[in-house]
């Protein structure tokens, strides 16, 4: 086995083969990100071998791992010790780097924010080619704050710690239905400052029908349902009050399904589900066939075969609770997306809070998840749905994930996420712009179709390049 010590120094040497980091981006074997892009050309570094479980240390509360560690691993590695990471996003690919970079969330952010907010100290390799340590209150501390939503335009984390919570056996669910909107951000912000619960998020099935799910470590339970194979999690939902699952199942309750996006490949056919078989029933499947085809435009034939216009609308935003209302008005009036999952996340720290990702302060904001086609029979501009939703987030003082497709035009788009921060970064870790820029990754359209009617990025081969 390599340590990190000696993959560490052999990165190094070989950067310095290469006379720095010049035109580096990474190699993936697996992504999360929804953006269509054509392969830019640049020179890729693999760092998939920084994938390691380092230390977990549960007396301490913190686990060290390198950058490219998928959450499946570090979920495996922290339970096995009775502990685990303070956030765990809900697919099982996503690595802890990845999850930093690009802004991971879940039922437990409404305690420890984003997964960003539970690091304590990051390696990063920059764009010229240094390795730095970078914590919050260090020499690089403007490193550090400035990782999240940077998508590794200011350099790519090859060992990070992050905090970690005690983890119990079971975890026990209750489903509270509401039929009014209002009440049911009001129901949010309560159980937020109520505490008493370990885990907090939601599903609008309709606009009068919306859940809110709490969530509760406990050493034991009667019994456990399984939602790995012939049962699905998010309609359980509707269907029972109470419900408990074993902690590991209860991490991975929306991977078998990707949330309710299985259903775009058959995946929820009994049938389908059979021939699948439980192993193949997870979103790195579903992501391969989303990517194939994409690659192939059946959906496009199909959708031009069926006369429609088709946009991919695949969107997280985070809106301030008291505007909470209001957006889901919005998006039940604009957009038509069902169903949408909700998650609240505690208002950042002030003296922590990442510099190109500003979630609103003072009070907890409410993660909106909603990622469909929405189809028209007469043609509209590329992207028209998105640059709505893009306009109406920054009008209620909200926030947008970069990791698909976005419309901001740059100007706007500086004016959300600090140009003059993100510059002085760049200056500072990356003068040679070797990493690309932020605007140039997130927003610009390599390919001129931009609303190509998938939702999924065409890559150019099945290995990923994670630029
Ligand atoms: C359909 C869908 C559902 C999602 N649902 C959730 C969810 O439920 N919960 C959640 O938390 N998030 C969710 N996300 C967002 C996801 O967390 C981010 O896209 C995250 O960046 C994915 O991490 P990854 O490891 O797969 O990174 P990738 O997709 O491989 O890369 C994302 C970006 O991060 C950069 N990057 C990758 N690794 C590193 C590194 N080590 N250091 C610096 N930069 C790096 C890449 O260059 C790239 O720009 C979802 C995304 C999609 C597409």
């Amino acid at each position: 086995m390599t340590t990190y010590a000696e993959k560490k120094a052999q990165l190094e040497a070989r950067l310095a083969g290469a006379h720095g980091a010049a035109s580096v981006s990474v190699r993936k074997d697996t992504s999360n990100r929804f953006r269509d892009r054509a392969d830019d050309g640049r020179r890729r570094i693999d760092l998939s071998h920084f994938n390691g479980v380092l230390r977990v240390d549960a007396a301490a509360g913190i686990v060290e791992a390198e950058g490219m560690t998928t959450y499946e691993a570090l979920a495996d590695a922290t339970l096995a010790c009775g502990t685990v990471p303070a956030v765990v996003p809900q697919l099982k690919s996503i690595t802890l780097g990845g999850a930093v970079a690009g802004v991971g969330i879940e039922a437990s952010s409404f305690l420890h924010g984003l997964v960003h907010d539970t690091i304590t100290s990051v390696d990063v390799l920059t764009g010229t080619g240094q390795i730095l340590t970078c914590t919050p209150d260090n020499e690089h501390r403007d490193l550090f704050h400035g990782l999240a939503n940077s998508y590794g335009t200011l350099g790519y984390a090859l060992k990070l710690s992050a905090r970690t919570v005690p983890a119990r056996r079971c975890v026990e669910l209750r489903h509270e239905r509401h039929q009014d909107p209002a009440a049911y951000f009001a129901r949010i912000g309560r159980l937020c400052a109520e505490g008493g619960i370990d885990f907090l998020d939601g599903v609008v099935f309709s606009r009068d029908e919306m859940y809110v799910t709490l969530g509760r470590f406990v050493d034991d339970a009667r019994e456990v349902s399984d939602y790995g194979f012939e049962r699905i999690y998010y309609r359980s939902i509707r269907e029972r009050q109470t419900d408990a699952l074993t902690t590991r199942d209860f991490l991975w309750r929306w991977d078998s399904d990707w949330f309710w996006c299985s259903k775009n490949v058959g995946a929820q056919h009994p049938l389908v589900r059979r021939l699948l078989g439980r192993r193949r029933l997870n979103s790195i499947t579903y992501q391969k066939i989303m990517r194939w085809n994409a690659r192939h435009g059946v959906t496009r034939l199909w959708n031009r075969l069926r006369g429609v216009h088709a946009e991919s609308v695949i969107q997280d935003v985070d809106i301030p609770i008291g505007r909470a209302a209001e957006f889901l008005a919005f998006l039940h009036a604009e957009v038509g997306i069902l169903p949408i999952w909700i998650c609240p996340i505690r208002a950042p720290d002030a003296a922590q809070r990442a510099t190109l990702y500003p979630l609103a302060q003072g009070s907890p904001s409410i993660n909106f998840g909603f990622w469909d086609v929405v189809t028209t029979r007469q043609p509209r501009p590329a992207g028209c749905v998105n640059r709505a939703i893009e306009r109406k987030v920054t009008a209620l003082g909200g926030v947008k994930s970069l990791y698909s497709d976005s419309y901001f035009a740059e100007d706007e788009f500086w004016s959300i996420y600090d140009r003059d921060a993100y510059a002085a970064l760049k200056r500072k870790y990356d003068p040679e712009g070797a990493l690309g820029d932020l605007y140039a990754k997130c927003v610009g359209r390599v390919r001129a179709d931009a609303s190509s009617g998938t939702s999924a990025p065409a890559p150019s081969s099945t290995r990923t390049s994670s630029g």
